[in-house]
């Protein structure tokens, strides 16, 4: 079943070649945006997949195509022996990229390691410079920490991006500040709009600072900003400031204006797959692996899922069945 250079392409003609695993639903944050302050009610231990189930799905897929892999979660530096399964996913020579998101307090220790496993790519969660902010946000007050992970991945040659969630009253200040970062820093500061994903069930966010005010901000500070080719499936519209180190990107996750070259597919924590974002799950790979089912039957079972893909996230979100409100955190989706 291992076919050289196989490729699924979904039923809207797009190649799927990317997955997101989420390892864990739990995290040493609480991101306003992300989950109530008490936290989310954590899956029991039990219900999580296994590092040999996850393992054993990145076999599968990437058999059938999946050549770059996303690790996120909750805090994937939360979960114990994380760097050992990296390292065993590293073995399989299908996958060519492992990247990693991660809110980057606990991620310095690791960084050697990492380095090792040639996972160079790194996405750090920072929506503000400001320590106060900082805390505010993610009812933390672990900057310090964040942002010396930070420049330890700069000082070993890691490729970082930024990720910054724009919210009205929260952090929009930082927009120009963390613009005026990637002057002497060579990151790429990517702002995203705010999505319903908070674990608070009806809260869902007005969104008032979608890609265009976010770009108008911008070019009101930077009228000779430029705009950057991207990859061609790539969520970011990218641009430069001229004579800055790094760039910047403008991800319109809540508008849902890149699912024409949507290549991602999503494996949720507790072993779900997610065709879309804004899907509620369509297909429980934890139960059927649990089931005895060999390799062959889910494929299958992947592959249908490959073949019915909601055209973009208004389809999926509409489509949704068991959880009609889009509200779980975003902690158990992997985001
Ligand atoms: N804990 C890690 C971290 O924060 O980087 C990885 C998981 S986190 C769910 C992945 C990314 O999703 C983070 O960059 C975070 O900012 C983003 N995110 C979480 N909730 C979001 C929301 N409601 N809207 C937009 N982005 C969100
Ligand atoms: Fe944790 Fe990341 Fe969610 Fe923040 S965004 S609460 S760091 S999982």
């Amino acid at each position: 079943m291992n076919q050289p250079g196989r490729v699924i392409i979904d039923n809207h003609g797009r190649p799927i070649e990317y997955m997101r695993l989420a390892v864990t639903d739990r995290c040493n944050l609480r991101c306003f945006y992300c989950m109530p302050e008490e936290g989310i009610k954590y899956l029991p231990k039990k219900a999580l997949l296994t590092y040999e189930e996850m393992e054993r799905l990145v076999d599968i897929t990437s058999k059938m195509g999946v050549s770059k892999i996303r690790i996120t979660g909750g805090e994937p530096f939360v979960r114990k022996d994380l760097i050992d399964f990296l390292g065993k996913l590293r073995e399989n020579e299908r996958i060519k990229k492992i990247n990693i998101t991660t809110n980057g307090v606990l991620t310095k220790q690791y960084l050697p390691r990492l380095h090792e496993l040639d996972i160079k790519d790194i996405n750090l969660s920072i929506d503000t410079l400001d320590r106060a902010r900082f805390h505010h946000i993610t009812r933390r007050d672990e900057l310090p920490k964040v942002m010396d992970t930070l420049y330890a991945m700069l000082d070993m040659g890691f490729r970082v991006k930024i990720n910054a969630v724009i919210m009205e009253g929260k952090n929009t200040e930082d927009i120009l500040e963390l613009a005026a970062f990637t002057k002497e820093h060579p990151v790429e500061i990517r702002f995203i709009e705010e999505m319903p994903f908070n674990g608070e069930g009806a809260n869902y966010p007005k969104l008032t600072w979608n890609f265009k005010k976010i770009y108008t901000e911008l070019e009101s500070q930077y009228p000779d900003i430029t705009r950057l080719t991207a990859e061609p499936a790539s969520t970011a519209v990218r641009y430069k400031i001229p004579g800055h180190a790094g760039s910047l990107g403008i991800i319109a996750a809540f508008s849902r204006t890149f699912c024409g070259s949507c290549n991602r597919i999503r494996l949720t924590a507790q072993g779900t797959l997610k065709t879309c974002l804004y899907d509620d799950g369509v297909l429980d790979l934890k139960a059927l692996m649990r089931s005895g089912a060999d390799d062959s039957a889910v494929e299958a079972a992947l592959l249908k899922a490959f073949k019915s893909r909601p055209r973009d996230g208004f389809e999926a979100e509409k489509n949704r069945t068991t959880l009609k409100n889009v509200s779980e955190s975003m902690s158990t989706i992997g985001g």
